[in-house]
């Protein structure tokens, strides 16, 4: 297998790499590095420093690696910063998308993953319900809207040129390596606070003072291994919802990391944000099927919790 990982260098690309390698594959990294970052980029990697924006520099990456399998990880993957610049996340997300998707058919790949979303493109999910692959999507931010475009390119790239591909709809991805200092990745962002003996806001679901949105939190060994599997061809699905079907509310987030951690902070309830979904839970029956149990939310957060201290305790 030569594996090609785009958004390498960011969170979940890089965990993906260091799996890929100790399966002996081949592995190149392309990433723009706009927020990945070169040391998450396993040694043994090639890396190629590429925007995926630009169609030829795309297309030289392919023609130098040759890559049998690609897992599209790269993105401007913020929906606040999508709102913000719609035009700009449609260029990399769908553009750079497309770049992708066409030097995979005119390079022969076998294999395609691309990194979609379930916590954004189900938008709002019912209490009692857990978002199935066939929930209506309702995507209701640039992001989404980008996200579920590739979705619907990806189908017309396989009837028209037979690209096979498999949609991973994550969940709230967490974990180790997980930017702190970015606008989404609650978890890192939490660790990073109460390590530092800062507050932290509860943002409110509805009202100033509830316990805060309900997200499903999948971790994110399970989401790399989601990737492999995919790779190897061991799901079958074309579309493989990433999610543990298990909710947690922002608070329960933040009671479980302080213990963790063995610090407590001044927890500040705060307004709700505006865009934020109240509740998003994935129905993962089928991955757990596919793939056996998931970790467990609370030995999850206790492995990024060590890490994160780990951090902090190394010489900078
Ligand atoms: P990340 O920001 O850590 O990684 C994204 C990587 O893509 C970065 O290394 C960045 O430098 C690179 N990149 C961005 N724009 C690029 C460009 N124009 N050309 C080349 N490289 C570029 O984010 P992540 O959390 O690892 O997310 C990986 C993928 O998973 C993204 O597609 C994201 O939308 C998707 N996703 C993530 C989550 C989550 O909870 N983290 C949830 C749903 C979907």
């Amino acid at each position: 297998m030569r594996l090609l990982i785009t958004g390498g260098a960011g969170f979940i690309g890089s965990h993906i790499a260091d799996k890929a390698i100790a399966k002996g594959w081949d592995v190149a990294v392309l990433d723009s590095l706009v927020s990945g970052r070169r040391e998450n980029v396993p040694q043994k990697a090639d890396f190629f420093e590429c925007d995926i924006r630009d169609k030829s520099a795309v297309e030289n990456v392919f023609a130098t690696f040759k890559p049998t399998a690609v897992s599209h990880q790269a993105a401007q993957a913020s929906v606040a910063v999508s709102v913000r610049e719609p035009q700009m996340d449609a260029e990399v997300n769908i553009i750079g998308s497309l770049n992708i998707l066409a030097a995979c058919v005119a390079h022969s790949v076998d294999a395609l993953v691309f990194a979609s979303t379930g916590g954004a493109i189900y938008g709002e999910v019912p209490a009692g319900i857990r978002a199935g692959i066939d929930f209506s999507p309702v995507p209701i931010s640039p992001y989404a809207c980008s996200k579920f475009s590739v979705e619907k390119y990806l189908e017309c790239f396989r009837v028209e040129h037979g690209l096979k591909y498999t949609v991973l709809r994550y969940a709230n991805v967490y974990g180790p390596r997980q930017d702190p200092h970015g606008e989404a990745g609650v978890v890192a962002i939490f660790c990073n606070r109460i390590l530092a003996g800062e507050g932290i806001l509860i943002n409110a679901k509805r009202d100033v003072g509830d316990a805060g949105c309900i997200r499903d939190y999948v971790f994110i060994e399970d989401v790399a291994g989601a990737n492999i599997a995919a790779l190897e061809g061991l799901i079958p699905d074309r579309i493989l919802n990433v999610g543990t079907g298990q909710e947690t509310t922002t608070q329960q987030l933040a009671e479980i990391l302080q213990r963790e951690i063995g610090k407590n902070v001044d927890m500040k309830p705060h307004d709700k944000r505006a865009g934020d979904i109240e509740r998003s839970l994935l129905n993962g029956d089928r991955l757990i099927e596919l793939m056996g149990p998931l970790v467990d939310i609370e030995d999850g957060l206790t492995q990024t919790a060590q890490w994160f201290k780990q951090c902090l305790s190394l010489p900078s």
